[in-house]
């Protein structure tokens, strides 16, 4: 089961902590049903300094999302939308559900 979510895609958190934040998607991680979305879930990740004595590094990152847990914004109404994926050929593209206008 997929969403069709590409990155760059704007999509919006529909459950967790996250709920209704929106974010660009920068990662998909399709094997383990993820997405990283930009500036969402963000988490710290402590970082030892290989030296002693130096204080470590505290480095910021977006954790993974389940991919069920977010939803494509449509780039066209707006909206929230499940796309319909139709196939040309070789061709690929994505058709929104609610305003029937392909997005890619
Ligand atoms: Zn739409």
């Amino acid at each position: 089961m997929s969403f069709h979510i590409k990155i760059n895609d704007t999509v919006k958190v529909l459950a967790g902590k996250n709920k209704g934040k929106t974010g660009k998607v920068i990662q998909v991680l399709p094997k383990d049903h993820q997405v990283v979305v930009e500036n969402v879930n963000k988490m710290f990740k402590h970082m030892r300094s290989p030296r002693r004595g130096e204080k470590g590094q505290r480095i910021e990152f977006a954790a993974p999302l389940p991919i069920s847990k977010v939803m494509i914004v449509c780039p066209k109404c707006g909206k929230t939308a499940r796309m319909n994926l139709v196939r040309e050929g070789a061709k690929r593209s994505r058709v929104c559900k609610k305003c029937k206008v392909e997005i890619d």
